[in-house]
C-alpha cells in the first residue's frame, strides 16, 4: 500500500528528477572536487552550478552561499559565527518556538554564560512584538528568529524584524528550513544576514544543507580543517547531495507559484472538512498567516498518539508534534508557549502536505479521520 503521505515538515520524497541528476555523481564522478587532477577538478564546475542554483532561488550571489550537512549546522554555524564574531557582546535574542536546532544551541550558550532572552509568543503563535523591542540592547550579538514555525506553519514577521534589527546594526539569521520553496523568499529585499536551508524539507536527500551569509556580514566558521568553501566550511564536499540540492532549488523557483496555489487548496479542504466532521476540533495557529502545506489541528480529549496509530493502520503517515520531539511524549514546546490547553495539545496532530499529494490522498483521511477521533473519544475517560 502506498502510503498517503502528509508528513511533509519532517521530511520528503526525493525528488525523481533530482534523484536523476544526483547519481552520476554517486556511481561514476566521485572525484574530489578540490583535486588538482581532471577526473576530480570537472567537478568543481557541478558544484558552482549548484551553488548558483540555491543562490538563485532566493536571490542571492552564488558566494554568498556555504553549503553545509543540514539545517541544524546552519542554525549552529550562524549562531556560533555572530558570537565569535561579536565577542564585546553577550546577549542572543530567540524565541521560545524555534526548532531544536536553535533552541538548544542557544541554550548551550547560555549555559556557557551568554545572556539569552527567549521571546514568547502569544495564542496565535505570533512574536510578542513588544517583547521584541525591550530585549533590544547594545549587547546583541545575534537575533535567530525563525522564518515559518515546523509544528504550526505560522510566519514570523521577518521584513519587519530585519528592518528593525538593521537599524540597530544588530545581526540577524532566519532558519528558514520550513519556507524554502514554500513561499517566495528573496534576500535582496529581505533585510537578513544568514538564512538557514535544509534539502530534505524540499525533495532533495538528507544531510545536506546551505546557509546564507550576506555580503560584507563578519562570517566565523564553525567547523574548522580543510580550505573547501573559501575556508568558511572544511570538509570533503557532499557533492551528489549538493546537486541534488541545487536541482531541488532550481525546481522550486521554475513551480513555486502554482505548487503554492495547489498544496493551499488541498491543505485548506483537509483542514474544513476535518473541523466540520470532528467536533471539539481546532485548528492552532495564526490561519492567516502561515504555511500554504501544514496544519496542526488538537482533537480535544484524544490521544495524539493514539490517532497517528489508527491512521497508521491505514497508510496515513501524519505526526503529533515536532518530528524531532517524537519519541518522547513531552507536550510541544510550541503548543505550550502558545498556551494551548494540555487536553488539546496531548490531541494535536500536524499534517504537512506536498507536491507529491493528491486529492485523492485528502479525501482518504477525510474519510478516516471522524470514525478514528468518535471511536477514541468514546473510549477515554474524557470522552463527551
Ligand atoms: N529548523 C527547522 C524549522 C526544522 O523544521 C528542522 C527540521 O525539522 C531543522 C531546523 C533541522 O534541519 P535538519 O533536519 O536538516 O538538521
Amino acid at each position: 500500500m502506498k502510503p498517503v503521505y502528509l508528513d511533509n515538515n519532517a521530511t520528503t520524497a526525493i525528488a525523481p528528477e533530482v534523484l536523476d541528476e544526483m547519481l552520476p555523481y554517486l556511481k561514476d564522478f566521485y572525484g574530489n572536487p578540490s583535486s588538482m587532477h581532471t577526473f576530480g577538478g570537472q567537478l568543481h564546475k557541478k558544484l558552482e552550478e549548484a551553488r548558483e542554483r540555491v543562490a538563485a532561488l532566493i536571490g542571492a550571489e552564488p558566494g554568498e552561499i556555504i553549503f553545509t550537512s543540514c539545517g541544524t549546522e546552519s542554525d549552529n554555524s550562524a549562531i556560533m559565527s555572530s558570537v565569535d564574531s561579536n565577542t564585546d557582546k553577550r546577549h542572543i535574542i530567540t524565541s521560545s518556538v524555534e526548532h531544536p536546532a536553535v533552541l538548544n544551541f542557544s541554550k548551550h550558550l547560555a549555559r556557557k554564560g551568554y545572556r539569552v532572552t527567549f521571546l514568547p509568543v502569544n495564542k496565535l503563535g505570533q512574536l510578542d512584538m513588544e517583547a521584541f523591542f525591550k530585549a533590544l540592547d547594545d549587547n546583541v550579538a545575534v537575533a535567530s528568529l525563525m522564518y515559518a514555525n515546523n509544528e504550526t506553519g505560522v510566519l514570523f514577521p521577518i521584513a519587519e524584524l530585519g528592518a528593525t534589527l538593521k537599524d540597530r546594526g544588530v545581526v540577524f539569521h532566519t532558519d528558514a528550513v520550513q519556507a524554502i520553496g514554500k513561499v517566495p523568499i528573496n534576500v535582496k529585499e529581505l533585510p537578513v544576514d544568514m538564512l538557514a536551508i535544509s534539502g530534505h524539507k524540499l525533495h532533495a536527500p538528507k544531510g545536506v544543507g546551505a546557509l546564507y551569509v550576506r555580503k560584507g556580514t563578519r562570517f566565523s566558521p564553525y567547523i574548522l580543517g580543510g580550505h573547501q568553501e573559501h575556508g568558511r566550511r572544511a570538509g570533503t564536499e557532499n557533492l551528489a547531495s549538493i546537486v541534488g540540492l541545487g536541482k531541488t532549488c532550481e525546481l522550486a523557483k521554475t513551480h513555486m507559484v502554482e505548487e503554492i496555489a495547489r498544496v493551499q487548496s488541498m491543505r485548506d479542504r483537509l483542514e474544513k472538512e476535518l473541523l466540520e466532521r470532528c467536533p471539539q476540533a481546532r485548528v492552532n495557529g495564526d490561519t492567516k498567516n502561515r504555511l500554504p502545506n501544514t496544519t496542526n489541528i488538537s482533537f480535544e480529549f484524544v490521544e495524539g498518539e493514539a490517532i497517528l496509530l489508527r491512521l497508521d493502520e491505514h497508510g496515513i503517515c501524519a505526526s503529533s508534534g515536532s518530528a524531532c520531539s517524537s519519541g518522547s511524549l513531552e507536550p510541544s514546546h510550541v503548543l505550550r508557549a502558545m498556551d494551548v490547553p494540555p487536553t488539546a495539545i496531548h490531541g494535536s496532530i500536524r499534517f504537512s502536505l506536498s507536491h507529491y499529494n493528491t486529492d485523492g490522498d485528502i479525501d482518504k483521511v477525510i474519510d478516516k479521520m471522524p470514525p478514528i477521533i468518535n471511536e477514541l473519544r468514546a473510549l477515554s475517560p474524557y470522552g463527551r
